[in-house]
């Protein structure tokens, strides 16, 4: 199956960036709603309707959920995808909803999506509130759970850039991991399918990317969600969108999401997960927070007279402002930074940093300054 073809004959084309709002993909659940596949399950806080969109008849049943945390949206896109994927038709499609009930929450926080945030419109972390359900949109999900007695839970978010794959350099593109059920981290029977799940993924999707995918740690935390579904004793994944080189609006990454969504379920179909692939699954490379998105090396700096060599770097803080999403670069360390990698690097070679404050790099300020009088950078960029 070529995964790229499937990729752009069914992404949906009305969507894209990282600033995705419930009026947004509305239109195209609607679309999508030919037979009462779409519901309300619920109201946000804020009054805004919870959607939910199942479909399929088959006896394996997937609970997906996306944009838990409001401001990661790249699986609600890639989510969408895979939805036009099933109604496309296909004979594929078919294969899939014969064997499949897939039941979506393609935006579980939609008010956090409006307001670009993680939290809830109440401040209140969704991922660590599955015991406590003190939020509308835990409770939403919760019983979903319990209604619909799913064989595997699905759930999708966003990661920071700065992760990367091990100390490779490489970034973590996509990262996983099957959620712990107790404080040991043991590994029982359906654990054990959402560790093979995984593993099966990852060699699909390696030759696309590369050492591009990691594994996150598995200390168990009861409040977030993944960890509760597995001790409930149903096999949960957690995937992580995360960055890919330039591709800050995350439209490169939506097509890995939806290229693992696809080849998880043909690996389920096939039922290859009955093979254990533990040892596999342990030699994904755990993400470890060594990127920021600038770094800039062997800068001079003249502090009062005294000259030194550093580093420094900054990163993009993504600000909703009028209704758009700006990155804006901010300057948000200064040391040797061995160890760590840049989306962006840049080597001045000794030249001698100033800008319009102080002449010094200083923390939180904007990423606006020149290197030996000439080199200027504007948001963290060179200005050509
Ligand atoms: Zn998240």
């Amino acid at each position: 199956m070529d995964l790229e073809q499937l990729f752009s004959q069914y992404k949906e084309q009305s969507i894209e960036g990282r600033y995705i709002t419930l009026d947004k993909i509305y239109p195209v659940l609607e679309k999508l709603n030919t037979n009462h596949q779409l519901e309300i399950i619920g109201k946000s806080v804020f009054n805004y309707p919870v959607y939910k969109y199942q479909i399929g008849t088959g006896e394996i049943k997937i609970l997906l959920w996306s944009q838990m945390h409001g401001n990661e949206s790249t699986t609600t896109k890639a989510l969408i995808d895979f939805l036009n994927l099933l109604n496309g038709d296909s004979e594929f499609a078919k294969k899939l909803l014969h064997a499949f009930t897939f039941c979506s929450i393609p935006m579980l926080n939609p008010d956090g999506a409006k307001l670009y945030t993680r939290e809830n419109a109440n401040k209140i972390d969704l991922n660590r509130d599955s015991q406590d359900l003190s939020q509308p949109e835990s409770g939403i999900l919760r019983a979903v759970f319990e209604n619909f007695k799913p064989d595997f839970c699905y759930n999708l978010h966003d990661q920071r850039t700065i992760f990367g794959v091990g100390c490779t350099g490489k970034p973590a593109t996509l990262s996983f991991l099957a959620p712990a059920y107790n404080e040991e981290r043991e590994v029982n029977n359906s654990r054990l399918k959402a560790i093979n799940l995984i593993a099966g993924i990852n060699a699909v999707l390696q030759p696309y990317i590369p050492r591009q995918i990691g594994r996150f740690d598995d200390s168990f935390n009861i409040n977030c969600i993944g960890d509760t579904f597995q001790y409930l004793g149903v096999p949960t994944l957690l995937l992580e969108a995360g960055h890919f080189p330039n591709d800050y609006l995350r439209e490169e990454t939506r097509k890995y999401v939806f290229m693992a969504l696809v080849s998880s379920f043909e690996i389920l179909n096939e039922n290859d997960i009955v093979i254990n692939r533990f040892d596999e699954y342990l030699s994904i490379p755990q993400n470890k927070v060594v990127f920021y998105d600038f770094l800039y090396k062997n800068i001079k700096i003249n502090y009062d007279g005294i000259e030194i060599i550093t580093n420094f770097a900054a990163q993009y803080k993504e600000e909703l402002i009028e209704n758009q999403i700006c990155f804006n670069a901010y300057i948000v360390q200064i040391s040797d930074l061995d160890n760590y990698f840049g989306h962006f690097e840049y080597d001045a070679r000794g030249a001698l940093y100033q800008d319009e404050n102080n002449n010094f790099p200083t923390l939180n300020q904007k990423a606006n300054f020149y290197l030996d009088g000439n080199v200027k950078f504007v948001n963290g960029l060179i200005l050509k």
